[in-house]
């Protein structure tokens, strides 16, 4: 067969020989769509046929390859019973059973005293050898085609391995030559084979089922490199434009001055790095990352104050609107002493004011704007935006990022805030366009929050202690797992646990989770913070951001379910004030070696970052919450903990090469792990 035009490795597979409408939706199925899936579908093991056996040396469940003769043929006229042909070698016999096949389908495979070669699973019935179904049937001449050890893929229903077959090897055996995008001497000195052989490689040996394997290794540095050369494009096109701003902090000067706390170290320096940005020529395209609590807040605002003074306006946006609101009379409160206007926009603002709001952002008579998503609407234009900042942003893909940075235009610096602390690679690769500011001590005043773990028998102790902390005011969130009982799940249920509670303090509890509409949920966040009410019972879901700086107890049931990440994140809702946090982790008996290892992390650190790592390290990576959707998960090869070292690689090898994207070898291993059309 001819090698295969290189173009063809991106087409659609159905313009391979063979493949029509019906195989190709079930390759489908299986996400095989363009060719070049067919080589990123590794086989996951292999099925040894390779060697004729003989029939006195059958092993019964095994799938072995026979070859004998045709001895007879058997076609009952009964119904529903099958059809056999008896064979046999110089050994002994075997039946060849067929259920549903057709006489003259099977008269021409199977020649009286001719000699075939039959591969499938070996049984034993009725003190027989028999093959049911035989996965090949064929004549001599063609038996090395079924001699072979033939890599097992995963596949669906509608494709067997002979089908695939004929579908893969087209491909992989037929492969064209593609030009290299590594030098010979990086492959030589990570020992990597040139990409065909890389890949006929891996679809050739076990190599595949190894991710640690060499030929694996090239595989998943190709996919973290196209990751990586996808931010940096993004980067250097944001880079590329320049800004014409003047920078002046006399406001922020004053504001600072009447702050009631001084600014952390890492605050400070946090400011220092982003005044740089805002002065700089070039565009800011910068996250702050900092653990709950650490103060992002007055940051970001001090931020607006210097660029509303260069008469630019700012926008800042915020996941909730009641955390929007917060943010909104966080900054009401220290612009208070100035002329800057401050308004608060979001989905339930009425038309009349939102007309205000558009027509005074559009003519400039607005500087700062705060609110949800509806900031960043269509018919929402700035008369000069300046400065725009997302909170809470950690749910962003790097596609939805390069649109924001295009919606401000030229002038336009971005800053975005996180509190999921995350490991180093995964920064790495959702943040690799970006500029990291890290805030890493919090407010020096805080207490730490003491944390504890209880077996759940003894829950009962616990409600004096929230009697006591209620009496004298303070709040308590109680956290379960679920919001409704569930007969597959033996976790604690918000619905059960809130009647419960409900019970014994009457008039002070109230129950929220993810069922209930944003509306409702925002009705029930602000009565608490209002203190309304003392109690909250809740699922995951309160927002990570709002600051409730009365409430200093959370209780979370079942606490191994949930990962270490996200048990730093619910325990970062209390002790945000100036009273003493405590968290309680309540757990069912009988807690594995693991589990009792991750509340000891839990319990001695209070570094969002050290316990990300941990988490990940434990758990293995994918778990960390709240980046499902961020494009993380586009990783198909590579595992930021497994190869934590080809990702240092990467890292390395990028800054060290000039990557010119219009070149084909790029080009090529950018469409290989769809990343061509994020870059343009
Ligand atoms: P996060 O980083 O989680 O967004 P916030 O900005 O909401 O944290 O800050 C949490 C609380 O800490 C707020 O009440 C804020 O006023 C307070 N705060 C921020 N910086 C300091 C500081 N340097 N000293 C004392 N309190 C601070
Ligand atoms: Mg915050």
């Amino acid at each position: 067969m001819n090698l295969l035009k290189k173009d063809i490795i991106f087409s659609d597979v159905n313009k391979l020989k063979g493949i029509g409408k019906k195989l190709s939706k079930y390759l489908k199925n299986r996400k095989i769509e363009k060719v070049k899936d067919i080589l990123l579908n590794l086989p996951y093991s292999e099925t040894d046929r390779s060697k004729i056996v003989s029939l006195n040396k059958l092993e019964v469940g095994k799938i072995q390859t026979i070859r004998v003769i045709v001895k007879k043929l058997n076609f009952p006229r009964i119904k529903n019973l099958p059809n056999k042909i008896v064979c046999e070698d110089e050994s002994g016999k075997i039946e060849i059973v067929y259920f549903n096949s057709r006489e003259g389908y099977l008269r021409k495979l199977f020649p009286i005293n001719k000699w075939v070669v039959i591969s499938g699973k070996i049984s034993f019935f009725n003190k027989k050898y028999q093959i049911t179904n035989p996965d090949y049937v064929t004549s001599l001449d063609k038996e090395e085609y079924v001699k072979q050890i033939i890599p097992k893929y995963s596949l669906t229903k509608g494709i067997n391995e002979k089908k695939y077959r004929l579908i893969s090897e087209q491909v992989i055996n037929n492969l064209p030559d593609v030009e290299e995008w590594y030098e010979n001497h990086f492959l030589k000195k990570n020992n990597f084979l040139n990409w065909k052989e890389n890949i006929i490689a891996l679809h050739k040996t076990k190599d595949s089922q190894n991710n640690l394997s060499t030929t694996y290794k090239r595989l998943v540095f190709d996919e973290i490199l196209a990751n990586f050369i996808v931010l940096s494009e993004n980067r250097k096109k944001i880079k590329k434009k320049k800004k014409n701003k003047s920078f002046k902090s006399i406001i922020s000067n004053e504001i600072l001055e009447n702050l009631s706390f001084q600014l952390t170290k890492s605050q400070k320096d946090v400011l220092k790095e982003i005044n740089l940005d805002l002065k700089s020529n070039t565009r800011m395209f910068r996250i702050i990352q900092g653990d709950v609590g650490s103060g992002k807040t007055i940051v970001s605002l001090l931020s607006i104050a210097n660029v509303v003074e260069s008469k630019h306006q700012c926008a800042l946006m915020a996941p909730t609107e009641i955390l929007a609101k917060q943010h909104f009379d966080l900054a009401k409160k220290i612009f208070i002493n100035t002329k800057i206007k401050i308004d608060f926009l979001t989905g339930k603002t009425e038309i009349k004011k939102r007309r205000k709001i558009i027509n005074d952002l559009e003519n400039g008579d607005l500087h700062i704007i705060i609110g949800t998503h509806s900031l960043f609407q269509k018919k929402i234009n700035f008369k000069n935006l300046g400065l725009a900042i997302i909170d809470e942003q950690h749910k962003f893909g790097v596609k939805q990022r390069s649109k924001l940075a295009k919606k401000g235009g030229d002038n336009c610096d971005v800053l975005l805030m996180s509190a999921t602390p995350i490991p180093r690679t995964m920064i790495m690769s959702l943040y690799g366009d970006m500029d990291i500011s890290k805030i890493k001590e919090k407010p020096a005043k805080r207490k730490k929050t003491i944390t504890l773990s209880k077996p759940e028998k003894k829950i009962n102790e616990l409600w004096s202690f929230i009697n006591k902390q209620t009496n004298i005011g303070n709040q308590v969130f109680w956290v379960c797992p679920l919001i409704e009982e569930s007969s597959f799940l033996d976790y604690s249920s918000a619905k059960k646990k809130f009647d419960i509670i409900n019970k014994k303090f009457p008039n002070k509890v109230a129950l929220i989770h993810g069922a209930l509409d944003k509306t409702e949920k925002e009705k029930i966040l602000n009565k608490f913070l209002k203190k309304e009410i003392l109690i909250l019972v809740s699922t995951t879901v309160i927002e990570v951001g709002i600051d409730f700086p009365n409430a200093n107890l959370i209780i979370i049931e079942n606490a191994n379910k949930f990962g270490l990440a996200q048990l730093h994140q619910l325990r970062g809702r209390v002790g945000r004030g100036e009273k003493q946090g405590v968290c309680i982790l309540l757990f069912k008996e009988g807690l594995s070696k693991n589990a009792i290892k991750r509340i000891k992390i839990l319990k001695e650190s209070d570094d969002g970052f050290y316990i990300a790592e941990e988490d990940m390290r434990l758990r293995g990576f994918g778990d960390i919450i709240g980046y499902q959707q961020s494009g993380i998960k586009n990783f198909r090869f590579a595992d930021p903990v497994v190869h934590e070292d080809l990702f240092m690689l990467a890292e390395k090898y990028i800054s060290s090469i000039d990557i010119n994207t219009n070149e084909t070898k790029y080009t090529f291993l950018l469409k290989l792990f769809d990343k061509a059309e994020i870059i343009n």
